[in-house]
């Protein structure tokens, strides 16, 4: 398949991908979370190419995504309080409400589940683009299963070309970790998967929120998580990913050591740590000083370790601060739970 690359975020150019969507087919776009891969959320056909351009499971539903608050209700039949209250503060932003689902749309997109996720990103890019469609945006990550989700235009591509239709390539990613789940459809609202809304943001709204086991562990396989998304190894590069918990000198101390011996028996070695720790020779400085910071940054890194050929990556782990549960939840997936805890 050709690919149509979409440089420009002009109405002409994002016209001319909502045409696409509108025949039917299946576009990659850039949102403030991760980039999506959208079709129709209507039109099942579509809605197909993305499984199979994606490789993905057809038991893990997508995500629909809509350009306004105004619509909520032609993608979900009720709409809580709790809901309300979140749209009302947060919204266009980073999160998902889990509603109770419309009879028009399709099985295929929830995975058969009465419930469907809905979405109004912050990004212009993305809204101008569903609205040009016409119609709500059903859209998973815009990654192959399994690998880590696209935060660049260039990641997308690097990914989807020769099996989107086409590619808008707009701004990075400036969360970098996909949308926060928000369960609304109980009393009180359940965090299916953490994201740049936090549970303190949440709870200052709704009064509680709780999190959802299997955040932090991973799903066994007799187990039914509320998000099917959970049971799957994800983020997964072709580099071993270790992480490395604790404070911030001990955490340091540790991954020089490991390093120095991995590099010792002629391994290739990463490494993602902040830079304050002025460690020579690395692949991967992180600049920040914050789990924010490091949510912008790490699906990137993860993918900068494979196009070096990286074997074995440390990812230092030593901050804590609201997006601390999001960080963690992406890298434990990654390094499939294989953590170094050492002192504070
Ligand atoms: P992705 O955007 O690629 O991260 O995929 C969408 C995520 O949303 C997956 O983890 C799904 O399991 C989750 N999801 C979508 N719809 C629902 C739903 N109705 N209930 C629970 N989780 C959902
Ligand atoms: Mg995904």
């Amino acid at each position: 398949m050709k690919t149509l690359i979409i440089e420009k975020q002009d109405e002409k150019s994002l016209m001319a991908a909502g045409e696409i969507i509108k025949n039917g087919g299946i576009v990659a776009f850039p949102t403030e979370t991760v980039y999506g891969l959208g079709a129709n959320a209507y039109d099942e056909a579509a809605i197909k190419k993305i499984y199979k351009a994606k490789g993905r499971p057809s038991d893990n539903p997508l995500i629909v995504h809509i350009a306004s608050a105004e619509d909520v209700g032609k993608v979900a039949r009720e709409i809580p309080e709790n809901a309300k209250k979140l749209i009302e503060r947060f919204a266009p932003g980073p999160f998902t409400l889990i509603l109770k689902k419309q009879p028009s749309i399709p099985d295929i997109v929830t995975a058969g589940l009465d419930t469907v996720g809905v979405r109004i990103p912050k990004s212009t890019t993305a809204r101008a683009f569903i609205e040009a469609a016409g119609v709500p945006i059903a859209a998973p990550s815009a990654n192959i299963s399994g690998k880590p989700s696209p935060t660049k235009a260039e990641h997308a591509i690097a990914d989807l070309d020769g099996r989107a239709d086409a590619i808008i390539c707009g701004e990075n990613s400036d969360i970098g970790v996909e949308s926060t789940i928000i369960d609304v459809t109980g009393e009180i609202p359940v965090i299916l998967r953490p994201g740049g809304i936090t549970k303190e943001d949440i709870v200052e709204v709704c009064g509680a929120a709780e999190v959802s086991k299997n955040v932090l562990t991973g799903v066994k396989e007799t187990e039914t998580p509320r998000c099917p998304g959970m049971k799957y190894k994800h983020y997964s590069p072709d580099a071993e990913i270790t992480v490395v918990e604790g404070g911030r000198a001990q955490t340091a101390k540790k991954i020089k050591e490991l390093v120095a011996k991995d590099r010792e028996n002629g391994i290739k070695t990463g490494v993602l740590m902040a830079s304050s720790n002025q460690f020579e020779n690395d692949l991967y400085i992180f600049e920040g000083n914050s789990n924010g910071e490091l949510a912008a940054v790490l699906f990137g890194a993860l993918r900068e370790f494979d196009k070096n050929g990286i074997e074995k990556a440390y990812v230092q782990m030593c901050m804590k601060d609201e997006m601390e549960l999001a960080v963690k939840n992406r890298l434990y997936k990654s390094a499939g739970h294989k953590i170094i805890y050492v002192g504070e």
